[in-house]
């Protein structure tokens, strides 16, 4: 199977990141748990922000922003659904 570059993620992905991941539904990795996002337990410092499971306390993803950048980490989701209209 042949396969193209990264480009072609530009629609699909702006469509996917343009709503709010907040409604959206994931699937933990450590228990297999699937619930909203703002269902997630937030915890915030200095060193960014990391978001758990509220069923098993796994680390779902990771925000770390500086002025010029953001770090977005999602290791410990396996899956991300996004209801379409
Ligand atoms: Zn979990």
């Amino acid at each position: 199977m042949q396969h193209v570059d990264g480009n072609a993620l530009a629609g699909p992905l702006a469509e996917f990141f343009s709503f709010d991941m907040t409604t959206a539904t994931a699937r933990c990795n450590g228990c297999g748990a699937i619930g909203e996002l703002a269902r997630a337990m937030v915890y915030r410092s200095g060193a960014g922000t990391v978001v758990r499971c509220s069923a098993c306390d796994h680390v779902l993803a990771t925000l770390v922003e500086t002025a010029d950048r953001a770090w977005i980490g999602l290791s410990g989701i396996s899956a991300i659904e996004v209801r379409r209209g």
